[in-house]
This record gives C-alpha cells, sequence and structure tokens, in this order.
C-alpha cells in the first residue's frame, strides 16, 4: 500500500479560506496577547510588558505573524461575515473577521491555527521553489528546505563534504571548480540521501518500538511516486525525500506504513491502527497535502 501524494484539487482545496467559528475558538486558554488595533489604538497604550512572548503584532507599521522563524504579513479585512476566516496566499495571511471580533480574539484565532498556516506557507515556500528555473534553485542563496527547515544554499570553496548548519539554516555545499548547478543538486541530494538512510531508519526504528511493531527490511526508494509502501512480508520502503519535511510529516509516513503490516487498505481499522502508532498522526498528514512530487527538490 502506498502513501501518495496528493492530486491537484487537493491542492486547490487548500487555497481556500479555511472558516473558523469566533465563539468556538474563543474558549482557547492560555494565550496572552497585547494588541494594538491599527485603528482604534495607535497611542501605544497596548504594548507588551516586555514579558509576553508575541508571535502576532497587528500595529500601523504593518502586522505580522511569526510562523517557521519567519514574519509572515497579515492582511485583516473586517466584514459581514459570521465567522473568521483566514488564508494563506502569496506569502501573506489574509484574515476576514466580523467587526464585532475584537483584535485581541483575532490573535487567539491565529495562534491557535498556527501549525496550519505553517503547513500552508511551506507548501507555498515549495511551489515558489519549483517556479525557479534549475539553475536558479541551485545557486548560491537558493532555499531549500531540509527537515522542515527553509535553508539557504551556501556556496563555499574550501570545504570537501556538505555541511548542514540549522542555527544559521544553512546548507553549505563545496563549490570547488565552480561546479554547474547540476553538480549542487547531486552533491545536495547526496547529502540528503545519506541522511535520509538514517534518519528514516531511526524514526522507523523509534515508531515500531514503541509502539511494538515489527517490520522485516528497510530501504529507500528514489522513485518520485510515492512516500512509502509496505509490503505482505513487512519490507518497508520510504522514499528519501522525506528529509525535506519535518519529523511530524516524517513520523506520519513511518506510521502509516507501519500500520498496513496490520491492515493493507485505508479502511477504519486502518486508520485507528495508524492513531495508536502515532496519536498526532494528523498534523504530519496534512504537512503533505497538496504537496506533489513536483514541489520538491
Ligand atoms: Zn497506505
Amino acid at each position: 500500500m502506498k502513501t501518495k501524494p496528493s492530486d491537484s484539487q487537493n491542492q486547490l482545496s487548500l487555497l481556500e479560506a479555511e472558516g473558523v467559528d469566533a465563539n468556538a475558538a474563543s474558549s482557547t486558554q492560555g494565550i496572552t496577547k497585547t494588541l494594538q488595533d491599527p485603528k482604534q489604538n495607535s497611542s501605544g497604550q497596548g504594548e507588551s510588558t516586555g514579558r509576553v512572548r508575541r508571535t502576532i503584532e497587528l500595529r500601523r507599521s504593518g502586522p505580522f505573524m511569526e510562523l517557521d522563524g519567519q514574519k509572515i504579513p497579515i492582511e485583516l479585512n473586517r466584514s459581514r461575515r459570521r465567522t473568521v476566516g483566514m488564508t494563506l496566499l502569496e506569502g501573506r495571511i489574509k484574515v476576514t473577521a466580523p467587526n464585532w471580533v475584537p483584535l485581541a480574539e483575532i490573535a487567539n484565532i491565529l495562534d491557535y491555527k498556527s501549525r496550519w498556516l505553517t503547513n500552508r506557507l511551506k507548501e507555498w515556500q515549495l511551489r515558489q521553489a519549483n517556479k525557479l528555473e534549475p539553475e536558479a534553485r541551485w545557486a548560491h542563496g537558493a532555499t531549500i528546505q531540509f527537515l522542515g527547515q527553509a535553508c539557504s544554499l551556501s556556496l563555499r570553496a574550501n570545504l570537501d563534504e556538505v555541511i548542514w548548519d540549522a542555527k544559521t539554516a544553512t546548507i553549505f555545499v563545496p563549490a570547488a571548480g565552480a561546479p554547474n548547478h547540476e553538480q549542487v543538486r547531486d552533491r545536495v541530494h547526496g547529502f540528503m540521501q545519506a541522511q535520509a538512510k538514517e534518519i528514516l531508519k531511526e524514526r522507523l526504528d523509534i515508531l515500531a518500538e514503541r509502539s511494538g511493531r515489527s517490520y522485516s527490511k528497510f530501504s529507500l526508494t528514489h522513485a518520485r511516486t510515492r512516500w512509502g509502501s509496505c509490503t505482505q512480508e513487512g519490507h518497508i520502503r520510504l522514499n528519501w525525500r522525506l528529509v525535506q519535511f519535518s519529523l511530524q510529516v516524517i513520523d506520519y509516513v513511518v506510521a502509516h506504513e507501519l500500520a498496513h503490516l496490520k491492515a493493507m487498505d485505508h479502511s477504519r481499522s486502518f486508520w485507528d491502527e495508524v492513531a495508536t502508532i502515532l496519536p498526532d498522526y494528523k498534523a504530519g498528514q496534512q504537512g503533505l497535502k497538496g504537496v506533489t512530487f513536483e514541489s520538491v527538490s
């Protein structure tokens, strides 16, 4: 059974605004926000005490929300609709809210949806990268995803192996002899495949052991057709390109294939098995929605 990339129809649905019931979301507790309404309050009255970690700021100079370490602009539109809706379009968060919903409430809702928004952002960034010509995609300063982190490629003449620096979100690539884009791509892919061999095997072992399931064999796949597969004999194959995604996404695919050890279909009992292996699997599943093999590097 296969974990397939979503089709293009799925991708379209992700661009639609997702409605959130303002009243239901207002019950989410524990999020403290200090906000300035660009219309009502420009005096600084609502400034944070400095003790509150703010990920969302709505202010005259331009509201933004921090997602995955990036400042994403927010566009707020008031309307007569009854619920708060939001979407991530062209790298911007667009929020439509009823006039009566206070800004603090909108901030709460955005915070509540931050994981969903982060997934939409990543999906958009993957599609943007895909629009680039290979020469621009595999050049110094280009962005590439590794373990769900948007990393910039840095070509260095004095290196002999690819190095990933998570702190600065940089992938350093040996560039002695002025490699062309294909050579840069091959070096990055070589690094990722070596990482995949270890990381994917490790996640598989961790989830298998934690859930008491056992597989017979593991191997990496290279085909741009599926994320993973599992045979009747318990041979699990995982696509090396999965290392471009977060551990949450990787764990979902691993749990999905492990669940096929029990059910070879996608029946109700199969999904129950996925949930037993990885209770929070939906978060990772969401990260693959709308992602096609054309959009991964
Ligand atoms: Zn499956």
